[in-house]
């Protein structure tokens, strides 16, 4: 039996991307599964750099029990717990992606922004 494909995607906890989020993963990155952290307001968290530890130990569990070798983090319009422009939020996964990328985990961490229509774009 095959155990399946995993990838580990950070977001906010708003349950209007979810679906949108996982559907684009399974299909861009060809993975059966995509293990979800969530915090609010996520892109704003991860780019502030600090009280990380949390997060950090979810996204090293996906990875070493399920071998994950993507993260996607990402932020989105309307986001209740980071109101901020669309622009600002672009910045703030950037930086996410920067910070993230600091921790040397070894694997592929790429940037998204889920749009006004619930579409999911590279950031
Ligand atoms: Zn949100």
């Amino acid at each position: 039996m095959t155990e399946g494909k995993f990838a580990t995607s950070v977001s906010c906890i708003d349950g209007r991307i979810q679906i949108p989020l996982s559907e684009w993963i399974k299909k861009n990155y060809s993975v059966d599964y995509v293990d979800t952290i969530t915090e609010p307001g996520v892109d704003k968290k991860i780019a502030e750099n600090s009280d990380l530890e949390s997060i950090k130990t979810k996204v090293g569990i996906s990875i070493n029990a399920h071998k994950s070798e993507l993260i996607i983090v990402s932020g989105h319009y309307n986001c209740a717990a980071n109101q901020v422009s669309d622009e600002e939020h672009i910045r703030l996964i950037k930086k996410g992606v920067e910070v993230i990328s600091s921790w040397n985990l070894g694997v592929k961490i790429i940037g998204v922004w889920v749009d006004g229509s619930w579409n999911v774009n590279s950031a």
